[in-house]
């Protein structure tokens, strides 16, 4: 068997965000400004106030509105709710995205549900996630949606396909079998109470991995000639000598390359894809809102 293609997730991202930096003047020519994307942040940690600066360094880049919100972890829920009516009011405001997770003691559902259904770029309301099931336009979930791109970039038609999801979050698993389903493909979600997983695993053409445990998909668990999306980042422990683990999938890559057609590395493969898309989200929200076609390409 020859070595599998790795899927470039970096490569695609970039083209997608480059294609939306080309399509925002078009949008500001016809609604007289600029998509806006508002971000909330609350409390202090690490890694949420990375992605927040680089989703707000991303929407600048774009050629979009940039508008942050940091609250203090001890915000009242009440407070976080007028924060989000506000944004729902804001003509300038296309898209609402609050940073997940929410410090212990907030109410993270109630939060989601708050946001207007068609400024939530992140696609978690309950409305989006209907819309999706009943196969109608739907904000969906920026990594779901960025692996289906580079499932149909790298497949071309997945009609008649066999896809297996291996995780059912209503953040990944779930979008992605929806969107998978919406292929035409015939979809297995797999879960941690599947029995017999690795036989499982074995009938897909496409297998996505979005479970968040190391390496866990062998290579001898791979149909040869799957195509492999690796959703999962998981960091391994210290080597001696190292300041930090190395970033791993949840697919054993260095084995699945014998066995597979293509795969996406991790890092460089799905995570890249997450804020392209919601740059697109916000652009595809901002369109809808001011009464304007969906760009093309995107
Ligand atoms: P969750 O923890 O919410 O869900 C994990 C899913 O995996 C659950 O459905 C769980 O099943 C299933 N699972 C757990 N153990 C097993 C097992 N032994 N066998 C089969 N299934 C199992 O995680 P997320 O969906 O939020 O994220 C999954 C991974 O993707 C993580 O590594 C995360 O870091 C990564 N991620 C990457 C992103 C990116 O930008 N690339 C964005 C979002 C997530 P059950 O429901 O039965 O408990």
């Amino acid at each position: 068997m020859t070595t599998a293609r790795i899927i470039d997730g970096k490569a695609f991202a970039a083209g997608l965000r480059e294609r939306i930096r080309e399509a925002v003047p078009a949008f500001q020519k016809q609604a007289g400004r600029a998509p806006g994307l508002a971000v909330v942040l609350v409390g202090e940690d690490p890694a949420s106030q990375v992605y927040v600066a680089s989703k707000h360094k991303a929407t600048i880049a774009a050629g979009m509105e940039s508008f942050e919100h940091r609250l203090p972890a001890d915000v009242a829920q009440d407070d976080l709710h007028a924060l989000i009516d506000r944004l729902n009011a804001d003509e300038t405001v296309d898209g609402i995205l609050v940073q997940l997770p929410l410090p212990k003691g907030l109410d993270e559902k109630a939060v989601v549900m708050a946001i207007d259904p068609d400024k939530d770029v992140d696609g978690l309301h309950v409305i989006n996630a209907g819309r999706l099931a009943n196969g109608e336009e739907a904000l969906t979930p920026c990594t779901p949606l960025g692996s289906l791109m580079l499932l149909k970039d790298t497949l071309g038609d997945l009609t008649g396909l066999d896809a297996v999801v291996v995780g059912r979050s209503i953040l990944v698993g779930k979008p992605m079998a929806q969107l998978l389903l919406a292929e035409n493909c015939t979809v297995t979600m797999a879960h941690s109470r599947t029995r017999d997983l690795p036989d499982v695993v074995r009938r897909a053409d496409i297998v996505v991995a979005a479970v968040g445990r190391a390496e866990m998909v062998k290579g001898d668990w791979l149909k040869p000639g799957a195509v492999v999306i690796d959703v999962g980042i998981n960091r391994l422990e210290a080597a001696p000598g190292e300041s930090k683990g190395r970033l791993v999938g949840d697919v054993a890559t260095a084995e699945a390359m014998d066995h597979v057609r293509a795969i996406t590395p991790v890092p460089g493969g799905v995570g890249p894809m997450t804020i392209a898309v919601l740059l697109r989200n916000t652009l595809v929200a901002a369109s809808a809102r001011a009464g304007l076609e969906k760009p093309e390409n995107l």
